[in-house]
């Protein structure tokens, strides 16, 4: 199948590869040159703009940084230059409003488009092992899945235009609070005397345990390995879970939920990150509970 894919940084370079592994034939585009270079190793055909790579291709995936990047993309560069036949797929982790205008916008010139965020890092996408949250009509996901399954290990439809950003704003939000939850437990505990590992062995067999706790927890040398045992290097950085908690703050005050525990999770994530932490994996906001 004739891919073009646009955006080949951290994620989408993996993704890209994983296509053409596949078999497929990927026609990449990126504003960065060693990117380019990298997709081309990798078994791509390079173009020199996404209206090139678009043209002729009977799918189109995307992965890129914010909104209004995809959303410049898709108005200038793919409506009216893909064929009207192609599947359109935005994988980028973007605002629910912009995900349902731009999806909006394709399907009223007669594209089937997807968005389709996904879930695991940049290793996930280099091992093809990534989840995918899809919206979008039961036609333009029975379309998109194919391409989705050669770049992951489950694709799930969430249901209509935008709700795969809602899935993964809602999950992560949820896991931000949990994790911090987990953090101020084990501070606590110790606090009071109690050795963490022996907190972890009460509780993770008790009605506090969770994910934070039991598949990653923000204490070296307690748990399964996590990236605390790395002194919080790898993993999945502050700053991306920043930028899902300020997408998760916007789409519920579109959608006047109330979410006071997001909220503070919100802003305990801006300060740990303002400090300088925007680097280091998500746990370790232990260090400053
Ligand atoms: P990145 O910054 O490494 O890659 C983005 C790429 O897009 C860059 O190579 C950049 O040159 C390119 N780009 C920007 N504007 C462009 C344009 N107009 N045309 C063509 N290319 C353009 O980011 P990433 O880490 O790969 O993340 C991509 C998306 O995936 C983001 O939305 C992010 O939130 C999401 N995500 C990232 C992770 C992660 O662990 N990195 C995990 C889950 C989801």
């Amino acid at each position: 199948m004739k891919i073009a894919f646009i955006g080949l940084g951290n994620m989408g370079g993996g993704m890209a590869a994983n296509l053409a592994k596949a078999g497929h034939d990927v026609r990449a585009f990126d504003l960065s040159r060693p990117a380019l270079d990298a997709a081309q190793d990798a078994g791509c055909t390079t173009f020199g703009s996404a209206k090139e790579a678009c043209a002729g291709a009977e799918a189109v995936v995307s992965m890129l940084p914010n909104g209004a990047i995809v959303k410049g993309l898709y108005e200038n560069e793919v409506i009216g230059h893909a064929p009207t036949g192609a599947v359109l797929l935005d994988c980028s982790t973007i605002d629910v409003a912009t995900a349902r205008e731009v999806i909006g916008a394709a399907e009223a010139a007669g594209y089937d488009m997807v968005d389709a965020p996904v879930s695991g890092g940049i290793a996930a996408a280099n091992a093809g092992t990534l989840t995918f949250m899809v919206g979008g009509t039961e036609t333009a996901f029975n379309r998109a899945k194919p391409i989705l399954e050669a770049m992951g290990k489950a694709v799930i439809h969430a249901g209509d235009a935008g709700n795969g950003q809602a899935a993964k704003i809602c999950n992560n939000m949820l896991l931000a609070i949990h994790m911090i939850g987990t953090c101020e437990a084990f501070a606590m505990a110790q606090k009071l005397g109690l050795d963490p590992q022996t907190f972890y062995d009460i509780s993770s067999v008790s009605s506090g345990q969770n994910w934070s706790m039991t598949s990653y927890c923000p204490v070296p040398g307690v748990g399964p390995q996590s990236p605390s045992d790395n002194d919080y290097q790898g993993g999945f950085a502050t700053a991306l879970m920043l930028k899902d908690l300020r997408l998760a703050m916007e789409a519920a005050d579109n959608a006047d939920a109330a979410v006071p525990m997001g909220a503070r999770a919100a802003s305990l994530y801006e300060d740990f990150a303002g400090a300088g932490n925007g680097g280091l994996d998500f746990s370790a906001i232990i260090k400053m509970l």
